[in-house]
């Protein structure tokens, strides 16, 4: 096809404002691009030779640039240079200087699509000395073949600078009305897309193969998958309400998210949150996967996370110096980094992305060999909400983010905010400002990891004008191995067989053990809410309590005050 087709294309699109008005345009044309060429419009449509990840690098000097414009126009370089002085785009200086060509100049054939592609690829091709001549040469080639309109826009692709402003959906939309008739089939071109995210083998795949070739189209290694992403909840219950039944939970990690793919020969490709090939920056990296992770071909992903000599994490900001074309070496020296592994997409000839997360993380258990620089994330399984949140403090203790509560039975969804994935941070957190100093009442045995020790603790506050203990939590987040052990020893000698004798309590939450109101810890909690369990004023209770301290300089009439928690519930 003749570029000045899409040329032209690309003229009326510059004018177009509304999105659909620019899609009801693309589909037109695209109707009548043949099969062979649809691939080449998609990308150039959107101003670049190659799909984004391939980071394809014309690497033509400005200067080059307008210097090939003067020779193709046969104009002096200083009347291109006071041109671009006034137009202050190279793209309309080419227009300029081609409309008012001599007439001896004439155009040399026609440029084809598919001549202006591979010319584009040869101009990235080009490196070393005498590269900007060799590709202005190339540049000059297809300037002679097209119309002044048309050498507008080989420059602005050229450049990087079309920005017509239709993205790679724009292009999907208008691919669905071109050759299904029907907008709605976007949907499944962008299922494809979220899988192979190049609009180019989309394109093409569509044109040849229709709907069912869409759908055949799978995880390739080497080319970047879309990563899935989190969903977000207001309050902490809707995690179980979105994931009923048990749930992994595991480390936020405040790094730089990671999908490395290892192909049939070997290969490491390290792909970033954007699909930019990282691999150049984390040689250290690739050397560790390669050792550490077991299979032929894998597709895994992970967080890297910046550490110091003795394994501690360093801020985000930190591993950013990692972002870098030079001195790697002493970068990775200064700054080495581990991997926190937490997903497996492609393994030995089969996509995993359609199993469950629980098959997907024990396939990475068998997998991954733990070693200082890769490992599998932290976490837990439980169907506990407060378990869940007393992992989470323990890993904004570790200085995380926070952590993911992911669906056991749930897939990886590419390139979607889906709800399998539930993240919960510490800026979501609406912890009081104020700490409570409680008084420990009661104690309940613990199970599983605690058993031996008291899982929790029944605390109160201290109601001054009557005299009493009221029972505003049940507190069992925070607690260290070292208190739980600590607990049992300083609360034996208080230890009564009866219901304390000034303790309102109501029957609800009686413990299996009593202490006489003795031992006060200091307490955190997110929230003070009504409970018809507690006795606390009007019925207060202390949501999300966690444990922070013993107060052993403080008596039990000197714990907050039942009047003092009213007044800050009110607050
Ligand atoms: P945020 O700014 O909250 O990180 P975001 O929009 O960048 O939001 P989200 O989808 O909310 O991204 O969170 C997922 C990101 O969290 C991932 O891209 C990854 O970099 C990071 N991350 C850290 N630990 C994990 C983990 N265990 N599992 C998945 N992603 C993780």
């Amino acid at each position: 096809m003749d570029f000045q087709k899409l040329a032209d294309v690309l003229e009326e699109l510059e004018k177009t404002a509304s999105g659909n008005a620019m899609r009801e345009i693309l589909a037109e044309f695209f109707k009548k691009v043949p099969a062979e060429d649809i691939a080449v419009v998609s990308y150039l449509t959107l101003g670049r030779i190659a799909s984004d990840y391939d980071d394809v690098v014309l690497g033509l000097a400005d200067k080059s640039v307008l210097k090939s414009i003067a020779v193709a126009g046969g104009i002096e370089m200083s009347k291109v240079d006071k041109l671009m002085q006034e137009k202050g785009d190279a793209g309309l200086v080419a227009e300029k200087a081609l409309e008012n060509k001599p007439r001896t100049l004439v155009p040399l054939g026609k440029l084809t699509l598919q001549e202006l592609f591979d010319k584009l690829h040869k101009i990235a091709s080009i490196s070393g000395t005498g590269a900007q001549e060799q590709k202005s040469n190339i540049l000059v080639s297809m300037l002679q073949k097209v119309s002044p309109k048309g050498a507008k826009y080989v420059i602005r692709i050229l450049l990087g600078t079309l920005r017509i402003g239709a993205g790679d959906m724009t292009v999907l939309d208008a691919l669905a009305i071109a050759y299904t008739g029907d907008k709605k089939n976007k949907e499944i071109l962008e299922a494809a897309y979220n899988i192979c995210p190049d609009v180019g083998i989309i394109a093409e795949t569509l044109a040849r193969k229709g709907l069912k070739g869409i759908e055949k189209i799978d995880i390739h290694v080497g080319r970047p998958i879309k990563m899935m992403l989190c969903q977000r909840v207001e309050e902490i219950e809707e995690i179980p309400e979105k994931i009923p039944g048990e749930f992994a939970v595991e480390a936020k990690y405040d790094g730089e998210r990671m999908q490395a793919h290892k192909d049939h020969n070997g290969k490491i490709t390290l792909f970033s949150r954007r699909l930019e090939n990282i691999t150049a920056q984390f040689p250290d990296l690739v050397k560790e996967i390669e050792r550490q992770v077991a299979g032929k071909e894998f597709v895994i992903e992970g967080e890297i996370i910046a550490v110091d000599e003795k394994g501690h994490h360093l801020p985000f900001q930190t591993l950013m110096q990692r972002r870098r074309k030079y001195d790697i070496e002493k970068y990775m020296k200064d700054i080495p980094v581990l991997v926190k592994v937490f997903d497996v997409l492609y393994w030995n000839e089969k996509s995993q992305i359609h199993g469950p997360y629980k098959i997907r993380t024990q396939l990475l258990t068998k997998i991954v060999t733990k070693s200082k620089h890769v490992m599998l994330a932290d976490k837990i399984v439980t169907d506990d909400i407060s378990e869940m949140d007393e992992f989470f403090h323990d890993m904004l203790k570790e200085k995380y983010e926070g952590v993911i509560v992911k669906s056991l039975t749930g897939e990886y969804q590419a390139g979607t905010r889906g709800w399998n994935w539930i993240k919960w941070k510490k800026d979501y957190v609406k912890d009081m400002s104020d700490t409570l100093d409680l008084v420990i009442v009661g104690a309940y045995h613990g199970k599983g990891k605690r058993s031996g020790v008291y899982g929790a603790l029944l605390c109160a506050a201290y109601n001054e004008k009557e005299d009493v203990f009221e029972t505003v939590c049940k507190l069992g987040t925070g607690l260290t191995d070292e208190v739980l052990a600590e607990l049992p020893k300083k609360l034996a000698k208080y230890r009564l067989n009866h219901t304390p004798a000034r303790l309102k309590v109501k029957k609800e939450m009686e413990p299996e053990v009593w202490f006489e109101p003795k031992i006060v810890v200091e307490v955190m909690g997110a929230e003070l809410t009504k409970s018809p369990f507690h006795t606390c004023g009007s019925g207060l209770a202390l949501r999300f309590p966690r444990f922070l301290q013993l107060r052993e300089n403080k008596k039990a009439e000197q714990a907050t005050t039942s009047t003092e928690i009213e007044q800050m519930a009110k607050k």
